[in-house]
């Protein structure tokens, strides 16, 4: 058993939406495929995977030293103890071999990705969708059969009226969702709190609205912003500032008594340790978003887990960034506390299968082995193409 090549492409995400910072024009994903010598079906096992949204393709470092390093070593190094599937782990080790640590983001990225593309190709080759083997191995078999889906929304569009927010959060309320997260930061704090009020008159109820600064404030935006956001209660403020500024997060959290969440740029165990034991973050209130894909992948998730765990977190207190079938999986195998929804945000990237329906803020998690890209027609048609195996 073996890897027989890994491809990896940068493809244009084509969304034209902007938060409170940039535009997502001309962002780029890199998408992955693990070709493996195991056939299922009579088809070769192929492992899928993109480094999610709102990161640069990364595949310089991938072709550089990630891809070399897992083809040149020892194929039994990188399987299990039984010989019968593949270790991530392993591959993770391999791909850290001369890596200094610390400065994670230049290859955790790169790494992430990679790794959770083999999870795809480990879980086709048991049979089962990754959700399960993942649930095997880190939540003693149990598993969600429906799992929360929030939608991330709310997008800042040119020229865009109050009157459009309202629609766009009552058609994610038409189409069985019942959270909605709205941007902030990217008009001036009165107009902001005006665009909160009018979400707010759709979703009905405050813990059904959350807010994303995407990190845009310094101090005093941040302290303004929680001052005028803390009296409706929200669900969470996302990402005021910095994550890594943890004395403003540990101001924030001292003075904004309603839940905040941050972790879509925290890219190492490390930094969510950190977060907890110097940015203020309050067990059984605030949230944590790492993004598997970007942050060393599935096995870095669950040390990150463990490594908090500690500290007084819980795994519902993380939500995995995303909005798609790998946080999607992450979130139902390891229990997390929900999972994010882009709806036709982030064109081929953004979304679960085809055929998933929310109902009552629900997903009813998917059968198919693996994490389930082929099911997902338009984003398949881009991978095949990567993966070059039919
Ligand atoms: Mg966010």
């Amino acid at each position: 058993m073996r890897i027989l090549a890994i491809n990896e492409a940068a493809v244009a995400v084509r969304s034209e939406m902007r938060n409170a910072v940039f535009s997502f024009a001309d962002m780029t994903t890199s998408v992955v495929a693990v070709v493996t010598d195991v056939t299922r079906d009579g088809k070769p096992v192929v492992g899928y995977a993109f480094n999610s949204t709102g990161r640069y393709a990364c595949g310089a470092q991938m072709r550089a030293r990630f891809i070399p390093r897992l083809l040149n070593a020892d194929p039994a190094a990188l399987l299990d103890a039984a010989g019968a599937n593949f270790d991530p782990a392993k591959s993770l080790a391999t791909m850290l071999a001369g890596e200094k640590p610390g400065g994670h983001s230049e290859r955790s990225i790169a790494i992430g990705t990679i790794e959770v593309a083999l999870w795809d190709a480990v879980a086709k080759i048991e049979g089962v969708p990754l959700y399960r083997a993942l649930a095997n191995r880190y939540s003693k078999g149990m598993v969600r059969e429906r799992l929360f889906v929030y939608v991330g929304g709310g997008w800042y569009h040119p020229g865009g009226t109050l009157d459009d927010l309202r629609a766009e959060v009552g058609r994610h309320l038409d189409t069985g969702y019942r959270m909605v997260k709205i941007k902030v930061g990217g008009l001036p704090l009165a107009e902001d709190v005006k665009r909160v009020e009018a979400a707010l008159a759709v979703v009905g109820s405050p813990d059904r609205l959350a807010v994303d600064a995407n990190a845009r404030f310094g101090r005093d935006d941040a302290l303004a912003y929680a001052a005028a956001l803390a009296p409706f209660k929200l669900r969470w403020f996302e990402e005021p500032t910095d994550p890594h500024d943890y004395a403003l997060m540990a101001e924030l959290a001292a003075s904004y008594a309603p839940p905040l969440a941050t972790g879509e740029n925290l890219y190492s165990t490390q930094d969510v340790v950190n977060l907890a034991r110097f940015g203020g973050w309050r067990p059984g209130r605030d949230l944590i978003q790492v993004d598997p894909p970007q942050a060393y992948g599935i096995t870095q998730f669950a040390r990150t887990l463990a490594a908090i765990e500690p500290l007084g977190f819980r795994r519902t207190a993380f939500w995995p960034h995303g909005g798609n079938q790998m946080s999607l999986h992450v979130a139902a195998g390891f229990g997390l506390g929900g999972c994010e929804s882009y709806p036709g945000v982030f064109g081929a990237f953004g979304g679960f299968a085809d055929d998933a329906r929310i109902e009552d803020g629900m997903m009813a998690l998917p059968d198919r082995p693996g994490i389930g890209f082929e099911r997902q027609r338009a984003l398949f048609e881009i991978m095949r193409g990567v993966g070059g195996v039919q």
